[in-house]
């Protein structure tokens, strides 16, 4: 086998192009996949070297063979100009935010954001200085009368990981970038796979490996991809703060980027079957999904997404709390627990009225986020059909 060429490389498919970015069978000996390099010190063969600043590895936390190769496939795909790697996808939203905001500055976050970022802006960004306004996540260009002289960064999140709006990131990086703002966006949803961030105006873009890049709810890991303009400054932000990716987690995802698409295509598969089946329910006043015809946001979905994820919302009609836990607490197949993206099914119940500043959450009733991992989507059914009849009883 030879090496890809440049001009071959850029024909691939995205399929393919996962199965053979970041493989250097000289750097691996052979064997098809590169080991997770492990290491504090590089040794230098000599002073010329050393003096030179010429030697590729340098000390562990300036990366290693191990994350070169997940940097670069997640650069290709992303279509970035660069990517850094961090322990998880909460420190992705810090490092970005660290590197797009200043002291005396002003950032826009989406008011349907991870709720970890908004306590990163609420804590540590308002003590060092930074003010934060939560926007409409559907605002689209009318986030534009809430930029003022010194607004430096948007954070987008598109859709919201447990709302699900849909947002115009194009419209809302015209805007953002006519005044010299930084869009930021959490990715994760989609992965570049089904959005690709910046070919849509994103300058730095977010996703939590811990979700579909893993599938397999082993591991931690967070990815910052930056443009042109960008990159140099987030590289130079996440150096300074001394927060690189364990070797054992990105040796992990590189293991999951090879199936990364087949999995989230069978992920979108399931998730609308599961996400049409529960809108059929009686039990249910909605399900949020931007995939589905008559989702707020689908219009907008369907202009700038190549595909779904497997995770969406069920709103269920009005039902006492013992009810709902009564649904939950005697599922046999799906598990009771956050996070999302690995092979098994998950739910969770969740309440956005407790942290939402800037739009009101009243959906009518429970809500319960589905995560449907690869099982058969019969049997899931089945486990449903026996929570909906829990829930019926307890009512
Ligand atoms: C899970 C998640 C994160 C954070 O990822 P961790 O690796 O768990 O820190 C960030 N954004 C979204 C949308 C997520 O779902």
């Amino acid at each position: 086998m030879t090496k890809l060429t440049d001009e071959t490389r850029a024909s691939l498919k995205s399929r393919t192009r996962l199965i053979h970015l970041g493989r250097d069978g000289a750097q691996s000996q052979g064997f098809v996949n590169l080991p997770p390099f492990r290491g504090s010190t590089v040794l230098y063969p000599d002073m010329e070297t050393l003096k030179s600043r010429k030697q590729r590895y340098t000390y562990g936390t300036h990366g290693t063979p191990t994350t070169d190769a997940l940097r670069a496939a997640w650069t290709d795909i992303s279509g970035a100009a660069g990517t850094e790697l961090v322990p998880s996808g909460l420190a992705a939203i810090v490092v970005a935010l660290m590197t797009a905001v200043s002291a005396g500055g002003h950032l826009l976050m989406t008011d349907s954001a991870y709720g970890p970022a908004r306590a990163f802006a609420m804590g540590a960004l308002k003590r060092l200085g930074v003010e934060t306004t939560f926007y409409d996540p559907r605002a689209g260009a009318g986030i534009e009368a809430l930029f003022r002289p010194n607004t430096s960064a948007v954070l987008t999140e598109s859709p919201g990981s447990q709302s699900f709006e849909i947002q115009d990131v194009p419209a809302i990086a015209e805007v953002a970038h006519a005044r010299g703002a930084c869009v930021l966006m959490d990715n994760t949803w989609a992965t570049p796979l089904f959005f690709p961030p910046h070919a849509h105006g994103v300058d730095m873009a977010i996703e939590a490996g811990t979700k579909y890049l893993s599938g397999h709810s082993d591991l931690l890991l967070g990815l910052v991809s930056a443009n042109e303009t960008w990159f140099p400054r987030l590289q130079h932000t996440a150096g300074q703060m001394g927060i690189p990716a364990g070797p054992e987690d990105v040796f992990l995802a590189l293991r999951g980027l090879r199936t990364m698409e087949l999995r989230l295509r069978e992920a979108e598969r399931q998730g609308l079957a599961m996400a049409r089946w529960l809108s059929e329910r009686r039990e249910v006043l909605r399900v949020l999904h931007p995939a589905l015809p008559d989702d707020p946001g689908h219009a907008l979905w369907k202009r700038d997404f190549a595909g779904s994820s497997g995770l969406f919302s069920v709103i269920l009609k009005p039902a006492p709390e013992a009810a709902v836990a009564a649904f939950l607490d005697g599922l046999e197949l799906f598990g009771l627990g956050y996070s999302w993206g690995g092979y098994e099914s998950l739910v969770i119940p969740f309440d956005c009225a407790s942290y939402r500043t800037a739009t009101t959450w009243a959906p009518g009733g429970p809500a319960l986020r589905f995560s449907i991992g690869l099982e058969d989507a019969e049997d899931l059914k089945a486990d449903l059909d026996r929570a909906f009849a829990r829930l019926k009883a307890a009512a």
